[in-house]
């Protein structure tokens, strides 16, 4: 078991067969030490890639992704959820569904901060039907950049979020793949084996 698995199964909750609630060091409360092992693992994973920017979807995806921008010597930039006010001019936007919300949104990226020729990692919290991360990917083609690939701390592997992601040629690093939050338990999958 890697250190993340420990840490979910020590702090995790099932809250449902579909949904696991990690509020104690990455969905609210954020543990800095695992968020500085999971940059130092996603660096780590993509270091030799030529990265010159990290991607990542506000908020949770925040505090993984400065890790990873910290190790790796580059700039993260989050897409935003909402337009802020002082989001003007050129903007990157991608249509993303959440299943767990039932509801579309628009995220975007500000032109300045995403561009042409660019190598990026795209980081999220979860993965679990890729409907973020591919629109995060959406927004990298958009700018002309081109994507490396995708560190995801937390897949959940029995949602169809890993097969679309490989489906289009992406490389995708989970570091822990949830196999199944049946009755309450969290099981891990085993050395890539669903
Ligand atoms: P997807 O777009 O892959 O369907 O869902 C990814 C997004 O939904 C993540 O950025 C995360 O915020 C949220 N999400 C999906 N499943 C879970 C879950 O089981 N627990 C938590 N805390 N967030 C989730």
């Amino acid at each position: 078991m890697n250190f993340l698995e420990e840490v979910i199964l020590k702090e995790g909750q099932a809250l449902s067969d579909q949904v696991l609630k990690v509020d104690s060091f990455l969905n609210h409360q954020i543990d800095p030490q695992v968020m500085q092992k999971v940059g130092q693992e996603f660096a780590r994973l993509y270091r030799s890639e030529g990265i010159t920017k990290v991607l990542t979807i506000e908020s949770s995806g925040i505090a993984p992704s400065v890790m990873a921008g910290l190790e790796l010597g580059v700039p993260v930039v989050f897409a935003r959820k909402r337009k802020s006010l002082t989001q003007n001019g050129d903007l990157l936007t991608a249509k993303v569904y959440s299943f767990t919300k039932e509801e579309e949104n628009e995220i975007s990226v500000s032109k300045k901060w995403l561009k042409a020729g660019e190598k990026v990692l795209v980081i999220d919290d979860f993965l679990a039907h890729g409907e973020a991360a591919l629109g995060l990917a959406n927004l990298v083609e958009e700018a002309g950049a081109e994507v490396a690939g995708f560190g995801i701390v937390i897949e959940k592997s029995f949602q169809s979020g890993r097969e679309k992601l490989l489906k289009k040629g992406y490389r995708v690093e989970s570091l822990a793949r949830v196999a199944s939050l049946s009755n309450g338990s969290i099981t891990f999958t085993r050395n890539g084996q669903e």
